[in-house]
């Protein structure tokens, strides 16, 4: 008998567990489509020239490293509020956002759930049907009870958005609800701007706690596009939550890059709550570490860079549309049968294929083009030469 005899095995992570046996395959022709990363046409993850700039500029005066504030490097949560509410928008000016750097997005949303613990210890979270996986799993970890708001219309190919109203109209006052700011993971379907006219009057009228997770900014329509929805929720006069990453958007996954931004009735408030977003984090991992936010930060308070930051952005945005043009055209020139445009009606980084588990299952077997079981591939990782193979073999399932 040890101390941990009766540990169980928990399972393999749904999309980490995928890279190991991706890695492992043999196949010289396999193709790794399940997890959500960006590539560039020669399948290699990107460096951005305006990551490399800043890096280079830090490099010529290396600075000592020292322990960061709490709440992180106050350039970069300044650069943070810019992005998510404008840098001029009242909110920001007035002060009344709270907002701390956080160690990816994940860390943004932990910190929130982990805040609204002891703000709403009773409170039921709802995350959209399906969603991202760790949703479910950080928000039930933090001590909450998970549920879903209806979303996915497989036989419609989009939102069921009458589900989703139902779904908000119906959950208790207090309920955090979990929505996806833009290019929802994994479907790829977001909805239209009247229809989060509607859910923003949902939220306000059941008095519903909105948490945006905004992962994608930036992969939708652009920056500024892709943040509209959030002047809707600020227009409401509602207090919300908003976790941020920058790791998609800047490519540094590895470097955990993320916020949590917490919108407040007044600065006094902001303060107050700041305050107690700071105790989550200090006993948590004490403060966050510097590399990453200060990239970011650099890049963002550069004109110069700022520019090349939103055109790199821009690059990665159009070719993720042209490959999902070229995934429709492919399909048909391959043979298969269906309608498969709704491909391009999706947006972000994701496709929710339609196929099937079996399906999935077989592309991953006989072809080695990996996707999740689900169904969800994800388009970011396609290039102009393994699409013709990836169509050849999704036509063959
Ligand atoms: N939220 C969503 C919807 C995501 O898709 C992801 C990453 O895949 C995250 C949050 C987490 O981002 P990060 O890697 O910065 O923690």
């Amino acid at each position: 008998m040890s101390l941990f005899t009766a540990v169980e095995m928990a399972p393999r992570d749904p999309i980490l567990g995928l890279n190991e046996q991706f890695n492992a395959d043999t196949n010289p022709a396999k193709v790794n489509l399940g997890v959500g990363v960006y590539f560039d046409d020669n399948g290699k993850l990107p460096l951005l020239q305006c990551v490399q700039a800043a890096e280079k500029a830090m490099m010529a005066t290396p600075s000592p490293r020292g322990y960061l504030p709490i709440d992180g490097i106050a350039a970069y949560d300044a650069a943070v509020k810019g992005l998510v509410f404008g840098a001029d928008s009242e909110p920001v000016t007035s002060g009344r956002v709270a907002t701390v750097q956080g160690i990816g997005g994940t860390g943004g949303l932990k910190i929130g759930a982990d805040f609204l613990k002891h703000l709403k210890p009773n409170a039921k979270v709802l995350i959209s049907d399906p969603s991202w996986e760790n949703h479910r799993a950080l928000f039930t970890e933090a001590g909450f009870t998970v549920d879903t708001y209806a979303y996915y219309d497989a036989a419609k190919r989009g939102v069921n958005f009458d589900g989703m109203l139902a779904s908000l109209n119906a959950a208790a006052p207090g309920t955090i609800v979990v929505l996806h700011a833009c290019c929802h993971n994994p479907t790829g379907y977001d909805i239209t701007a009247a229809q989060w006219d509607q859910v923003v009057a949902a939220v306000k009228a059941k008095d519903l706690v909105a948490f945006l997770d905004m992962a994608y900014q930036g992969f939708g329509y652009g920056i500024a596009e892709d943040g509209v929805v959030i002047g809707k929720f600020v227009a409401a006069g509602l207090d919300f939550f908003v976790s941020t990453s920058f790791s998609k958007s800047f490519s540094l996954y590895g470097e955990r890059v993320g916020a949590l931004s917490v919108l407040c009735e007044s600065k006094e408030e902001a303060a107050r709550v700041l305050s107690q977003l700071k105790i989550v984090i200090r006993t948590n991992y004490s403060n966050p570490p510097i590399h990453g936010g200060a990239v970011v930060a650099a890049v963002l308070g550069n004109p110069e860079l700022r520019a090349l930051w939103e055109q790199e952005l821009g690059e990665m945005r159009v070719r993720i549309k042209a490959m999902r043009q070229k995934l429709v055209d492919g399909l048909k020139a391959a043979g298969v049968q269906q309608d498969m445009s709704f491909i391009t009606t999706q947006i972000g980084m994701f496709s929710y294929s339609g196929l099937s588990k079996d399906q999935m299952v077989r592309l991953r077997n006989e072809f080695g083009v990996y996707g999740t079981d689900t169904g969800r591939m994800c388009v970011a990782a396609l290039n102009s030469k393994n699409i013709d193979y990836v169509c050849a073999s999704i036509a063959k399932v």
